[in-house]
């Protein structure tokens, strides 16, 4: 068996992996990373990038379907747009290529050691990995667990035939007639929403009261709003039960009476699971938070010299908050003192319109017995989302009522993601109140909403 030594042996490269190999091997770490599938994980291939082109796609057809209709207030009009996804999904493909070489490349040019294959634990400091050439033997000073997530499967509705993941949805060769989606939380409906405006009829069954349960209401009304504009159906406190005898429909229990909805395709996105599984981990016997692995703020394990980052230490699970871990891992293995802050991690919600959310929400600073000021601003108010047609939403701000310190910044709206950026640096950089209100905002734009929710925190917004 082929043996090599390294200090540090990154194992996945999804963003959390490879964004710590990258930067251990700028640090000058000698470091080897091990992947199994291709290099960028669940985001690049499966997840965050080909979502976003596919509702990219989607948001292009359904506007040209609109002016189809007639019915554009722009005066827009033309005839009979068509789609042939086959080929929106080869886009998406090249785009996956072409970032998957841009990894490689990075990994290549920090001298990162790249093995492609299974890794699976001997003990606390050796590996064995099955690559297409055999068994190899790495022996390393420091282990990074960054195998990420998967998606749970309905014990009733295992994948399969017309029952299918995230990951499925984004390859189809051709929009289905109808698209049963089982969970209303961020996937399912990003999701959904992509596949009714390619001409699907989506249906959208959520166990809980409402849909995207983890956002506050005030968040989540303008998406439901959409969803029904949309042709969306909306069925909360439902619980999925079952294809039809003929395989074309979901059976569901919906306030405890019977309904069936149609399912070409049962699009199941009930939440993801941590990959803790079939690689030897019980081999180490690392401490537990539940599911997850339980790491300290230094993304340290039970077990001195392992560390665990992204997906498989717990929520959020992000591919940003698993890039911020693995930089950070990279750092501390160099010698360098680091340490996890996780003040103000984004979140994101592509829907239609879509959510941010940096920092506490007006709950969770009342929660921690803060007294708090909080200002919103309507898009509604905002000339830029009128010129748009993006009028649903708002920005609100939350700060501490003493000093006026911006402890949190939510926002829905149209585009709202590109805000996020902002919202981050106010929370990192102390900002508080009047700073973001003394900030001059370029006019017209939708960022003008984050001034003017400052302000009418301090009491006195200008356009309201
Ligand atoms: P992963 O990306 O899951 O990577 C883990 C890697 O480890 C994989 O490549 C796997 O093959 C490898 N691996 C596992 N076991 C082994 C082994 N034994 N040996 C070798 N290799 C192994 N997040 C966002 O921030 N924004 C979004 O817009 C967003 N959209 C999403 C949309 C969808 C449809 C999905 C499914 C997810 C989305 N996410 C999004 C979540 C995001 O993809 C994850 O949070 C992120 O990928 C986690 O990164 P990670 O490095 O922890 O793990």
């Amino acid at each position: 068996m082929k043996e090599i030594s390294c200090k540090l042996l990154v194992i996945g490269a999804g963003p959390g992996g490879y964004i710590c190999a990258i930067r251990a091997g700028q640090l000058g770490v000698d470091t080897v990373i091990v992947e199994k599938a291709k290099a960028g994980g669940t985001c690049l291939n499966v997840g965050c990038i080909p979502s976003k082109a596919l509702i990219h796609a989607a948001d292009e057809f359904h506007k040209l379907r609109s002016a189809a209709s007639g019915r554009s207030p722009l005066g827009l009009s033309l005839a009979n747009p068509t789609i042939d996804l086959a080929r929106t999904v080869a886009w998406k493909d090249g785009i996956v290529g072409r970032l998957n070489g841009g990894v490689t490349g990075l990994l290549k040019k920090a001298g990162v050691k790249a093995v492609i294959g299974v890794a699976r634990f001997v003990d606390g400091k050796t590996v064995d990995v099955e690559t297409e050439i055999g068994l190899q033997r790495i022996r390393a000073d420091a282990i990074v667990i960054a195998t990420g997530s998967a998606p749970i499967e309905l014990p009733d509705m295992p994948f399969g035939g017309s029952i299918i993941s995230s990951t499925e949805a984004l390859s189809l060769k051709s929009v289905p007639a109808s698209v049963a989606v089982i969970g209303g939380g961020y996937i399912g409906l990003e999701l959904g929403t992509a596949f009714a405006k390619l001409g699907a009829h989506v249906t959208v069954l959520e166990a809980q009261t409402r849909i995207l349960p983890q956002y506050d209401a005030d968040l989540s009304k303008p998406i439901a709003k959409r969803l029904g504009e949309l042709g969306i159906e909306v069925f909360t406190q439902t619980v999925a039960k079952g294809l039809s005898a003929d395989g074309k429909s979901l059976l569901a229990e919906h306030n405890g009476r019977p309904i069936e909805v149609p399912a070409e395709k049962v699009l199941v996105t009930v939440g993801r699971k941590p990959v803790t599984e079939g690689f030897g981990l019980e081999e180490i016997d690392l401490d537990r938070a539940g599911k997850f692995i339980r790491i300290d703020d230094q993304c340290r394990t039970s077990m001195r010299g392992i560390y665990a980052i992204g997906d498989v230490t717990g929520e959020p699970m992000l591919a940003h908050r698993a890039m911020a871990q693995g930089e950070m891992v990279a750092e501390i293995v160099a010698g360098n003192k680091r340490a996890w802050d996780k003040r103000c991690i984004p979140a994101v919600c592509f829907t239609d319109p879509e959510i941010v959310t940096s920092g506490l929400s007006p709950e969770e600073a009342r929660a921690s017995g803060i007294e708090i000021k909080i200002g919103q601003f309507p898009f509604q108010a905002n000339g830029r989302a009128m010129t748009t047609l993006s009028e649903d939403g708002f920005v609100r701000v939350v700060a501490r009522a003493d000093n006026h310190l911006v402890l949190g910044i939510q926002a829905v709206g149209h585009g709202v993601s590109e805000l996020s950026a902002s919202f981050g640096l106010a929370i990192e950089m102390g900002a508080r109140l009047e700073d973001i209100a003394g900030t001059i905002h370029a006019h017209p734009t939708q960022s003008e909403a984050f001034q003017e929710a400052a302000l009418k925190a301090l009491g006195h917004a200008l356009h309201i």
